[in-house]
């Protein structure tokens, strides 16, 4: 990958009060959560999937007193939502990860609307609705 793809290929970002809302909600599970980046967000994804993060966030916030788990990686990738935990992931949180990977594979990441995954012609892929694909330039089969 060359410099000038790399900036092209921008991080989406959740917005600041969003990101806050989160952090403050469920203190404990993401108690830990850094930037990957210098100056990067901790949340890497656009604003559409916040009520999907923001559910999950619920469910293992009232389960990390049991499992001790803190959130330490949330990213879109290849169009849909990657959560990386660490403490005991027991069968119900895998379950709820899986469940909000799938909905985030039908949700647009960007407004949030019914949405399916689109590609560009340089190969990137994002999950996305009709109208969010067309302003940012994926394709619309
Ligand atoms: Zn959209």
């Amino acid at each position: 990958m060359n410099a000038g793809k790399f900036f092209i290929e921008r991080v989406p970002a959740m917005n600041w009060e969003f990101e806050s809302t989160l952090v403050a909600t469920y203190p404990t599970i993401y108690r830990s959560l850094k930037p990957r980046f210098c100056g990067g967000c901790l949340f890497e994804c656009d604003d559409g999937w916040y009520r999907i993060i923001d559910e999950l966030s619920r469910k293992l916030e009232m389960e990390s007193g049991k499992s001790h788990l803190v959130v330490i990686e949330v990213r879109g990738q290849l169009g849909s939502l990657r959560f990386r935990l660490r403490g005991e992931i027991t069968g119900a949180v895998d379950n709820w990860l899986t469940e909000a990977a799938r909905l985030s594979q039908r949700t647009c990441e960007r407004c949030g609307q019914p949405a399916a995954l689109r590609g560009q012609e340089d190969g990137q892929v994002r999950t996305l609705c009709p109208t969010c694909a067309t302003v940012m330039g994926y394709v619309v089969e």
